[in-house]
């Protein structure tokens, strides 16, 4: 099995998500609300540093959320 470092606190973990298990939720929340943003305001004129002043969500893990499936199209827009 495969030892992956999460990347939001560092703790090593063998599942196949992208953090952590106690780590998911927390992730997966932050991923919907960042999701919700872009929805709801926009990516035109938006920097990550602004979405991650109005989101509260740090621009370390905004960047690691650019990487996930399905947001391929975010990561673009960003570019
Ligand atoms: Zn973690």
């Amino acid at each position: 099995m495969e030892v992956v470092k999460c990347s939001r606190c560092g703790a090593f973990y063998t599942n196949s998500g992208y953090v952590c298990p106690k780590c998911t939720n927390k992730d997966n929340f932050e991923l919907s609300t960042f999701k919700n943003f872009v929805e709801k305001n926009g990516i035109e004129m938006q920097s990550l540093n602004q979405i991650s002043v109005s989101t509260g969500i740090s621009e370390k893990n905004l960047n690691r959320f650019l990487n996930y499936d399905g947001l391929e199209g975010y990561k673009k827009l960003f570019k």
